[in-house]
């Protein structure tokens, strides 16, 4: 992945060489974020997409607290899923003013304490209203309150569906006069809508067209809304490239569509801002996954490199993560890369289940136990996405270099 340079034979991570890097870290398996690749996409979403637009870091993406530090001096904004992931947002130095949080099943203690720390809640049920209402009576602070609205459309081409058709997620379309109508009498600071269609998407048209959609939807509902819309927020859905076959998605389309929806909105709905979340554009190719070959077999012919961390850690690369087919993320040997010498070869983890499968028959660097694998795009969702009690091997480290 032409993201990481190679010096010496070896990969260079965070400007040092894969085993440098491993011997500074002390043990394997880890993960190393690497700092100049992460302000680097930031930059080029901010080149790309018109100044106009807030860009927020949905954190979930990846969680890490020095990560999340980083990114809350690159974007404008950071999105939140939890009271956990609120504490390291305001830990992080984020402003509150433009933290929002979304989801279902939000606690009481949770919306209460997103209360206090005067962050936008993104309302996901009628249930909520009442809960922020009293907490804010109590606290005498106004509880800020966005509606996240589950729309009548899918985003088309998401590895993931968020939004259309009946989900968790959000309030239905249909309801939003019966929200609108409780949020003037519980007193609710009204500031806005939150659409989010879906994820892992590398068709610009098909987020061009989303973000249009849901842009009309919100101009439709905005007339209906207790206060003016000062927050608009269009979701996100960004993908990156995962598998042979799959391009980098075209930034240009999307930007010009922004541009054109900025300068509606500031017609339509003055003094509302657009913003778009995003979590796994933002760190997904920033970040590998480094485990050490602890034994090398050969059985009836096939290729076994046996690594120190799998699935456990990165159950994504493993194809356990919501894929519908499991497909090989880009892998190497970190500290053989350009070696001539290559043969076809299996990546497997000490767990005892055959779905601790991170290569399956990959052409590779030939390798021996002692070398270190690497795997690209494990930014986004790996360490926080991963069980990493099952079987009881240690956790993983997190590096940000
Ligand atoms: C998960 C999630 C995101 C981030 O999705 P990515 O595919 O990582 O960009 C953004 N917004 C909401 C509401 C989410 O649930």
């Amino acid at each position: 992945m032409d993201q990481f340079a190679v010096r010496d034979g070896e990969l260079v991570v965070g400007g040092e060489r894969l085993s440098t890097l491993a011997a500074r870290v002390g043990r394997t398996p880890f993960y190393a974020y690497d700092r100049g690749l992460l302000r680097r996409r930031a930059a080029e979403l901010r080149a790309a997409l018109p100044s106009a637009v807030k860009l927020h870091y949905a954190m979930k993406a990846n969680p890490m607290p020095a990560v999340v530090g980083l990114m809350a001096g690159l974007v404008d904004g950071i999105d939140v899923a939890s009271a956990g992931e609120l504490k390291v947002a305001l830990d992080a130095g984020a402003d509150p003013a433009e933290i929002s949080f979304a989801g279902p099943g939000k606690r009481d203690a949770e919306l209460r304490q997103a209360v206090a720390a005067r962050v936008l809640v993104n309302v996901e049920s009628l249930r909520e209203l009442p809960v922020l209402a009293a907490a804010s009576r109590e606290l005498g602070v106004p509880a800020r309150v966005a509606v996240r609205v589950n729309p009548d459309f899918e985003l088309k081409g998401s590895g993931m569906k968020m939004g259309g058709g009946p989900k968790q997620f959000g309030i239905d379309v249909e309801q939003l006069p019966e929200v609108f109508a409780r949020i003037a009498a519980e007193g609710l600071q009204f500031e806005g809508f939150h659409l989010f269609a879906g994820s892992q998407n590398l068709r610009a048209e098909s987020i061009c067209e989303a973000q249009q959609k849901s842009y009309e939807l919100a101009l439709r509902l905005a007339e209906g809304a207790p206060a003016p819309v000062k927050f608009l927020n269009l979701g996100g859905g960004f993908g990156i490239p995962y598998f042979p076959g799959e391009r980098p998605l075209d930034l240009a389309p999307i930007g010009a569509n922004l541009s054109a929806l900025c300068d509606r909105a500031m017609r339509d709905l003055p003094g509302a801002g657009l913003v778009i979340e995003l979590g796994r554009y933002f760190v997904g190719e920033a970040g590998v996954y480094v485990t050490r070959i602890v034994d090398r077999k050969v059985s009836r012919g096939q290729v076994f490199l046996v690594t120190d961390g799998g699935l456990n850690h990165h159950l994504s690369a493993s194809g356990n993560f919501g894929q519908v087919v499991r497909k090989n993320y880009p892998v190497t040997v970190g500290n053989k890369v350009d070696s001539t010498r290559r043969e076809v070869a299996s990546v497997v983890g000490p767990l005892c289940t055959p779905l601790d499968l991170l290569a399956d028959r990959m052409d590779l660097p030939v390798a021996e136990v002692g070398d270190l694998v690497v795997i690209f795009q494990s930014g986004a969702y790996g360490a926080s996405a991963s069980p990493q009690a099952f079987l009881g091997h240690p956790a993983c480290v997190e590096v940000l270099v």
